[in-house]
């Protein structure tokens, strides 16, 4: 349980980040240290140096900009779950960042982190693609702006460019009347999601469903965007039927994974029967 041997430096510019990272390949930027220092003391990553990121000032905190709530990548959970813009406009992204881990983590665990770190059992993920996120960062190459679908990669793996910082996350809010929620089924001795599902939901004058994003993390190596699931709600009447049928197509763009907690079949029956319980909760 202890780390190999480390440098460790503090930056206060991202310039001097991406200069660190530049100068050292075998270096790690390092935020709340939630997700990287238990791998370091379990010797699953061993990085030669550490650049601390916190005292970064612009990247914390919450704006509004042009129909878009857009987060630093340093704003920790707990930040995020008690903000009133994020409680309001983004409702799902506040209950989701309120169940991550407890309140040391929530405490130091940022956003920033636990997207770029692409655990596929966090919980943002799902939240990302269900309000079709943006992810903006600088790399030696220049800025880039990837979208949450297609940002994450695998377990640990995302679309990243190597030597990069993400700087914010920019989430689209949804149009005025839909509702949206997160859904989750936490591991008994972890708290990580063993599925989680993000929602949101529109319906028009007739109660038919018109707006449907659905992100679904924890199932398998990578969270994903229930494509299916959406496609067959859209249009429908508010009926259990249809959110049933619905929802029973929630597992067919992700390949579930399996381990000793949950089998696969299991984990598409919980990502079935939490997509239909988070549509209904979705519901005006
Ligand atoms: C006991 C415990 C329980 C937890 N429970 C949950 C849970 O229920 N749900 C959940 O979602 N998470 C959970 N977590 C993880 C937690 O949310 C982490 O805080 C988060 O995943 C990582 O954020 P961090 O700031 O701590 O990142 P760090 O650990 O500092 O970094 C993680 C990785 O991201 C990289 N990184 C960090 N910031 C940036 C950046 N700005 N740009 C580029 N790369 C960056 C680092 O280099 C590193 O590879 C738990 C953690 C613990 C210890």
């Amino acid at each position: 349980m202890i780390p190999s041997a480390f440098t460790y430096e503090r930056v206060h510019t991202v310039d001097e980040a991406l200069a660190s990272l530049a100068a050292n390949p075998e270096a790690k930027l390092i935020a709340g240290g939630h997700s990287l220092l238990p791998l370091m003391k379990m010797r699953l990553a061993a990085p030669a140096a550490l650049v601390d990121i916190q005292a970064i000032r612009n990247l914390h905190g919450v704006r509004e900009v042009d129909g878009q709530v857009v987060i630093g990548a340093l704003t920790t959970h707990a930040e995020i779950s008690a903000h009133p813009v994020v409680r309001s406009l983004l409702p799902a992204l506040a209950e989701a960042a309120a169940q991550i881990g407890d309140l040391q983590v929530r405490n130091r665990g940022t956003i920033g982190g636990n997207l770029a770190h692409a655990d596929p059992s966090s919980d943002l993920p799902a939240v990302a693609l269900a309000y079709n996120a943006t992810l903006r960062g600088l790399s030696p190459a220049g800025e880039f702006a990837l979208p949450a679908d297609g940002f994450f990669l695998g377990p640990l793996t995302t679309a990243m460019p190597e030597g990069a910082v993400l700087t914010e996350i920019a989430f689209d809010v949804p149009p005025a009347g839909t509702q949206s929620v997160y859904q989750k089924v936490p591991h008994p001795a972890s708290g990580y999601a063993v599925v989680g599902v993000a929602a949101v939901i529109g319906t028009d004058e007739n109660g038919c469903f018109n707006y449907v994003r659905i992100g679904v993390t924890g199932a398998g190596d990578v969270a994903y965007r229930a494509v299916a699931a959406e496609a067959a709600l859209m249009g429908q009447p508010p009926t259990d039927e249809a959110i049933q049928a619905a929802a029973g197509h929630a597992a067919e763009d992700g390949v579930m994974g399996e381990d000793l907690y949950a089998s696969a079949d299991y984990r598409a029956h919980l990502v079935q029967v939490h997509t239909a319980r988070a549509i209904r909760r979705a519901l005006p």
